[in-house]
Parts: C-alpha cells; structure tokens; sequence
C-alpha cells in the first residue's frame, strides 16, 4: 500500500489585529506561522520585550485571540506587524535579510513607557513603542496598536540591516530616505491584507489619486499629535499624506526645519519627496496591471533590489530612481519604465544612470581582495572594498568606500563616500554607481543636529575622540525617533 506524501504545512497560529490603523479599520484575525511566533510572542527573528504587562501566551490551538482592550493585544498587534513586514521584505529580497546586529532576532517594546513617540535604536537591537493619553480621542495613544508606525520602525530596521552605513551619515537626504522607506514598509503592508487593499477601492472608486487610508500614515498618532499642538490652522487627521505637492530640491537649500505646509530639511519633511514618488510608481503600476496586489508587489520588488544596487554610504533620491529603473529591467524586462519614469519625474526626482562599461567577469570575486580589482578596474580608483552583497535574484553588488574627515569649527566628521557594482548571475555588469563627495551635506547635517534640540530624547550623535587641536570627532548614531 502507497500512502500519498504531502509538504507538511506549517502550524498557523490564529492573532488579532488591526488590519491598519486604530482610526481606519476594525480588528481582524490575521494567521502568522506558529514557528515565527512561538507560544510566548517569542519567535527567531522577533521577540517581544515588555516591562509593564506579562507576555502574551498561546492559548492551547496555538492561538492569540485578545481583545484590543487587553494590553496583550499590543504585544501580538506590533509583533504580527514586524514579522510581516519583515516576511514582505524578505519575499521582495528573495532571501534571508541580516538585521544590523549580529543577534538574529529584533526585540519588539510594545509598552515602552510614555511619550508621544516611537524609536529604532540599533544599539538596544529594537524597537520601543510609547503611548499618551489624547484628551481629543478621549483615550490612550498606543502607537504599538497603529501598523502604520510598527511597520514604519520595521522598515528602519530593515534598511539599517541593509545599508547600515545610511545609519551613520548626518546628511539630510540619507536621513529622509530612511523616514521614508519606514513610509513605504507601511504602504506596503497596508496593500498586503486585502481588507485593506477592498476598502481602499471603496474609498476611492479605484482612482488612487484620492485620499486614502494608503495615502494618509499614521491616521490616529497624526489625529492625536494635532491636538496636541494646539495650532488651529492645522486641520489634518495624519501624520504625512503622499498625495503632497512636494518637489524635489537640494535639501541642503532649505532650512534645517518648519511648519508642516513647507518643505524643509527635517528628515520627516523631506522623506515626503520619495514617498510621494513612490506611492505614485504604486498608482501607475495599479493602472498597469490593475490590481493593487500585484502592483504593490512589483513595487516592493523594485524598492528592494534598488537599495541593494545603491551606494554603501548615502541615499540620493535620483539614484535610488535610477536603480528601481535598472531593477525594472532586470526583473520585468522594462516593463515598467513608464509609470516609473512619470512618477519620478512628477517630482522632480532626475532618473539618470551611470553610462555601463560591456563588462563580464571571469569568475565570481569569493572575497574581498577580489572585490577590490574588480572596484580598480571599474571604477576611478580609491575605493576600499568592504562588501559582497547577494540579492536573492542572482545578483551580486560590490561595495568599495572612501572616507575624508570633515571640520566645522570645533568639531569634525568623517564623510563617506561609496561606489556600488552590480553583476547579474552571468557575470554581466549590470549597475554601476558612485556618490559625489558631499562635505558640505555632512557638515550641514552636523549642524542641523548638534542644534537641535533634543531634550529628553535619545541622543542621536556620539564623540568618538579628541584631536590634540582640541577638535571633537564626532560621528551619528544608528537611532531613528518617530
Ligand atoms: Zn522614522
């Protein structure tokens, strides 16, 4: 007798959630494998850590079925955010993603303490969640019960796993790109549940340049915050919206911070240039191939490989275009370089790229001296090999770096500079990129934040030594606020 073989399934633990966001939607029952959970949200690649309330535990099926009332239920809402979000990621990567620590898994704080705020801090390997009582919603702030935000966070963590150097830089548009793809882990989570992906048709009658629950972040925190800030001009129930007005310019032109309405060089200003695009590449790609899985699939496809092919060092608006457009090609056959195109240039975000040498290598570089010829060979020389990154589509980036140290006044930088070659599975050079050397962004970013004022905040700089002319090397710390 023959017994018919099957894949064993993964157990499935039953979880409550918001499908999105306090404000938005109701709780829905959402499944995450039991093996990434565990039986006290405590899984390989996320665990929770909570001083106030008890750790949530499986009931005997496996399941965590709280009510949002039970302070339990922010600890299984912000780990089943984290844990899909980092699903979505490592699907669009097509392989395991590092965290930027050396221990496998991110610690989750639901309950952080209080505060009108949500951090990422490489260091402490986690993120923390607070909460506030809003006298407008007559009730507590939990940001942990928001996805929006535990998937903004997520996506910090993500990309530092992915680019820890973007963590270290204080220039202006490195530090907005980060806030903003933080923005696009949320937009992509929130197409990733098809309650949500149902209502955001309803809303919009399938014309996506209507406001939405995909366009509005942060609808309850955003809600709660304007209260909070007393201006009677500021009428708006989120925090960001991705149908903005935003054009890009040199953010080092604008001032260091302003009001909402404006452009300015805050990292949570300036992010809105790229989320913009970026929820605009998701509406062409919507009218494409008209449905919103698919587009937010290939959107997230795009992203991903994109920040694989970037420089080591610095996030540049056009050359994070530039690569998603290569990304296009080598994924899609190009299939998409239209609505990329107008969705950046919408912003005035340029799409250029490096002009390709016909380059093959003989054999795949197996280490880092290896990586180094191929740097000289191709690139204008300099450049200190220090990594080899594979994608998990059979490409296969090469990152070199140069750094200079920077002086204002009595204090000093070290700038990085980075160059990128990307080979596909033949061999073939399929991307090249350089950044231009930016001092100056350096140092205005420097400035920007030894000024800021940071009072009760997580410190986001740190001395690294004295020079004997009394000069501070001071270098930034991997820790994103909000
Ligand atoms: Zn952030």
């Amino acid at each position: 007798m023959k017994i018919a073989s099957q894949a064993p399934s993964r157990p499935l633990s039953r979880v409550t959630t918001y499908a999105q966001d306090p404000m938005v939607g109701p709780v829905i029952e959402d499944t995450v494998e039991l093996d990434k959970i565990g039986r006290r949200v405590d899984g390989p690649r996320v665990s929770i850590w909570d001083q106030e309330v008890m750790r949530a535990s499986a009931d005997g099926q496996g399941n965590y079925l709280y009510g949002p009332d039970n302070r339990k239920f922010d600890q299984v809402q912000a780990f089943t955010t984290t844990q899909k979000t980092l699903d979505l990621f490592e699907n669009y990567a097509n392989r395991k993603l590092p965290w930027a620590f050396e221990n496998e898994t991110l610690g989750v704080g639901p309950h952080a303490g209080e505060g009108v705020n949500a951090y990422y801090q490489r260091f402490a390997e986690s993120l923390s969640f607070y909460y506030f009582d809003s006298k407008a919603l007559g009730r507590r702030v939990q940001t942990s019960q928001s996805a929006d935000v535990v998937s903004h966070e997520t996506g910090h963590a993500i990309l530092d796993g992915l680019k820890p150097q973007f963590g270290q830089t204080f220039d202006r548009e490195t530090k907005a790109f980060h806030e903003a793809f933080g923005d696009c882990a949320a937009m992509l989570l929130t197409l990733s549940r098809p309650t949500n992906r149902e209502a955001i048709l309803r809303e919009t009658g399938g014309d996506l340049r209507k406001e939405n629950c995909l366009s509005r972040m942060g609808e309850e925190f955003g809600y709660a915050v304007r209260r909070l800030n007393k201006d009677p001009q500021d009428d708006r129930d989120y925090l960001r919206t991705h149908l903005n007005d935003f054009q890009y310019v040199n953010p080092d032109t604008l001032p260091a911070d302003g009001p909402r309405e404006t452009l300015s060089g805050e990292a949570h200003s300036f992010c809105q240039v790229w989320t913009r695009s970026f929820y605009d590449c998701l509406a062409g790609l919507f009218e494409q191939t008209g449905d919103l899985a698919r587009a937010a699939e290939i959107g997230g496809n795009l992203l991903t490989l994109g920040v694989h092919m970037v420089s080591p060092t610095r996030a540049r608006y056009s050359q994070l275009a530039a690569a998603m457009l290569r990304a296009d090609q080598l994924l899609y056959q190009g299939q998409h370089s239209g609505a990329l195109r107008q969705a950046f240039e919408k912003v005035g975000i340029a799409t250029s790229q490096e002009t390709l040498p016909e380059f093959n290598w003989q054999q795949a570089p197996a280490d880092l001296p290896a990586a180094q010829s191929l740097l000289d060979q191709l690139g204008p020389g300099g450049f200190q090999a220090q990594r080899i990154l594979k994608d998990g589509h059979g490409m296969t980036v090469l990152e070199g770096v140069r750094t200079q140290t920077v002086r204002d006044q009595d204090k000093a930088s070290e700038v990085a500079q980075g160059m990128s070659l990307t080979f596909d599975a033949a061999g073939k050079l399929v991307h090249k990129v350089i950044d231009e050397a930016s001092p100056e962004s350096e140092l205005i970013g420097m400035r920007d934040e030894i000024t800021r004022s940071q009072t009760g905040l997580p410190s986001t700089w740190q001395t690294i030594r004295e020079f004997s002319d009394g000069t501070t090397l001071i270098s930034r710390l991997p820790v994103f606020i909000d």
